[in-house]
């Protein structure tokens, strides 16, 4: 096994076990090829979960990474810098939200979220204090800190992790009635995944979010939507809401925000509901960093001057049609938008990953039975040939 059996013992014996990864040890990567420390080369069909879109160690984001690194890297926000006041006006602009709050995980940003939604409907809607309640999806995922498993109905994310956050109602997801009917004076917002991805790649019912926004607009409920691994291109449109010509009060973006170099993530809204925030009402120490805002901003001039949005909706069409061609007792639907597709499987689909591996291709399960192919945006149409070649030979040698 070479050195990488090395690497996975040292992993395994001091690392926390919270990961089932792949057995592959990364090195090195460029584009959408990464190597292993043995030295076999593979495909990226996972861009660690949509957060490199542009790409592994993209060349104008390395520029801008080191160039920024050797100004000045954290000033905290008790003093200003000279690259937020940038990345602001660089993603208002390209978002159209008339302001942003800068964090770092995905996480934070939804909690940054879940805040302010709270505070303008106590504030500002009229909620009695404390009663302000939150709609969300079954099936969701939305990050990991303790209030937001608190509305996560996957038993596995909180089992043991109580107790948790009150103030959350959960509807079935693509259940436009549902959410009407569990909207009271006390809510405050609706925040929805407008495709669900560790779900499964779970395309809601054409017109779903179109409803949901008028539901919510009639009931001066926000509509907020997680696009933490939909946005920024993914599905083919900047953010996967357009599908639907919405337009959401709020809007969570991370993952692919800074090409992978730098997790930062960010809240976008309103002056009326990011009015609510006062000095000393939220905040980070790393957030809105002048890194993070440098490697950010160009990561954003990327997708639009490489075209990533067009690409990955002219990609994505014609690989889904590829997919779905594929012959196999194994499939029972590819299912996505751009390049994010979910193939579903009537069995597990960890063995498929584990032979697709084996092959050169990266891809990792989600929920059991789907596997999700979301390589970086970057990729080309020869690329996605040589990787459905090996995709088709996987389910011919797996299905018998
Ligand atoms: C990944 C993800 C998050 C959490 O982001 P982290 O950076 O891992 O905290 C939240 N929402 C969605 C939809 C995601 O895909």
């Amino acid at each position: 096994m070479g050195k990488t059996g090395t690497f996975i013992a040292l992993e395994e014996r001091y690392g926390a076990h919270n990961y089932h990864p792949l057995d592959i040890v990364i090195r090195r990567a460029e584009g959408v090829w990464v190597e292993d420390v043995d030295g076999k080369r593979y495909i990226d069909f996972l861009a660690a979960y949509s957060a490199v879109n542009q790409g592994h160690c993209h060349p104008r984001l390395l520029k801008a990474f080191r160039r920024q690194a050797a100004r000045v890297t954290l000033t905290s926000r008790a003093f200003r810098n000279d690259q937020l006041p940038l990345l602001c006006r660089d993603l208002c602009e390209m978002t159209g939200y008339a302001r942003m709050l800068p964090m770092n995980s995905g996480a934070e940003a939804v909690e940054t979220a879940v805040k302010a939604a709270r505070k303008w409907g106590h504030k500002i809607k009229g909620i009695p204090d404390n009663r302000a309640e939150i709609i969300a999806c079954e099936g969701n995922f939305h990050g990991r800190t303790t209030t937001i498993v608190s509305f996560s109905t996957d038993p596995q994310y909180r089992d043991g992790f109580g107790p948790f956050t009150p103030g959350f109602k959960m509807i079935p997801y693509g259940d436009a009635a549902a959410l009407a009917a569990a909207i009271t004076p006390n809510t405050c917002a609706f925040l929805v995944e407008p495709i669900q991805g560790e779900a499964g790649i779970v395309v809601p019912p054409a017109g779903f979010l179109r409803k949901a926004a008028e539901i919510c607009r009639a009931h001066n409920v926000l509509l907020l939507c997680d696009e933490i691994q939909s946005g920024l291109g993914r599905t083919g449109k900047l953010f996967a809401y357009e599908w639907e010509n919405v337009r959401p009060d709020g809007l969570i973006v991370g993952k692919a925000l800074a090409g992978g170099f730098y997790p930062v993530s960010a809240f976008l809204t309103s002056d009326e509901v990011m009015g609510v925030f006062r000095p000393g009402d939220h905040g980070s120490t790393f957030g809105g960093n002048p890194l993070g805002a440098a490697v950010a901003r160009e990561a954003l001039a990327v997708i639009v001057e490489e075209r990533l949005v067009e690409r990955s909706r002219e990609l994505g069409e014609w690989f889904m049609a590829k997919l779905a061609a594929i012959k196999s007792r194994s499939i029972v639907t590819a299912r996505g938008k751009g390049l994010w597709i979910g193939l579903v499987l009537n069995r597990p689909a960890r063995p498929y990953c584990e032979a697709l591996k084996d092959e050169g291709v990266l891809c990792k399960e989600t929920h059991e039975n789907v596997i999700r192919f979301a390589p970086p945006l970057v990729i080309t149409k020869q690329e996605l040939n040589w990787a459905l070649r090996r995709v088709e030979k996987v389910f011919r040698g797996l299905d018998g």
